[in-house]
């Protein structure tokens, strides 16, 4: 059958004097087996190919040069493959069916995670991943967060959509800029009060009561702390002293009909 993705990205390898030079490829929302293409791509950088239906990662296990890998919205179940993928710095892979991060804790260069819509409980793995400025786990079946507690570069964090109800081991990630903690049963903000960097904080649909723990975080710009047990009270006297702040304190009532 004639497909002209097809003749594109052959083109596009092929007309490249060799293949083994290449250092970067899209091979994104391809609908057949393109994978055959990656065995002579030995000099690969950056790679992505999401939404192409990948559910064996050997394809790229040889392709030891990758810095980039981006896999979202494929069936990848396993990792194992990526274990000996140790230049690896950003690796997506939303939207596919990992329960298992035990081979990317060899992956110590990560400096950008995304591992949103899998099936991950248990963090343990990626503990030790110090050089981890970005992550993203969102909507995972993770309750316990405590393995994130020594990854002291992250900036930016997202775990939303879980069952967290304790965030205290992120006291010591002072770095973070922007938090993302949106659906979850988190009751106290305290471990976030020597956040000084923090510009985004989301905090939609939790249990807080009391945002005193925030008064003193003068770069915050944007709190959204919607859905929540906040006093309209307590947002106006944390606007007096963050007048840059932009907030948000919006009930949901579902008892309207
Ligand atoms: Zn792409
Ligand atoms: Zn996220």
């Amino acid at each position: 059958m004639y497909n002209n993705n097809r003749n594109e990205t052959f083109d596009h390898a092929f007309n490249d004097n060799s293949t083994a030079s290449l250092q970067e490829i899209c091979l994104c929302n391809k609908d057949f087996n393109v994978h055959s293409t990656l065995d002579d791509m030995v000099s690969l950088r950056r790679l992505c190919m999401s939404n192409s239906y990948i559910d064996d990662l050997s394809i790229i296990a040889h392709l030891t040069h990758l810095e980039e890998v981006i896999l979202n919205d494929n069936e990848i179940d396993d990792l194992t493959p990526l274990a000996h993928l140790t230049r690896l710095k950003k690796l997506h892979l939303n939207g596919n069916q990992i329960d298992d991060l035990t081979p990317l804790a060899s992956l110590t260069q990560l400096g950008e995670l995304r591992l949103s819509a899998n099936q991950i409980d248990d963090l343990s793995p990626i503990a030790g991943l110090l050089n981890l400025k970005g992550l993203c786990v969102c909507n995972n079946l993770i309750d316990d967060i405590t393995p994130l507690a020594g990854l002291i570069n992250l900036e930016k964090l997202c775990i939303c959509f879980q069952q967290i109800e304790d965030i205290s081991p992120l006291t010591e990630l002072i770095n973070l800029r922007d938090l993302h903690l949106e659906d979850n049963q988190i009751e106290s903000l305290s471990p976030l009060s020597g956040m000084k960097d923090l510009r985004l904080l989301d905090m939609v649909n939790n249990r807080i009561h009391d945002i005193s723990p925030l008064f003193g975080l003068s770069k915050l710009k944007y709190l959204d702390l919607s859905d929540n047990m906040v006093k309209n009270e307590q947002a106006v006297e944390l606007s007096a002293y963050n007048p840059d702040c932009e907030i948000y304190n919006v009930k949901f009532d579902y008892s309207c009909c």
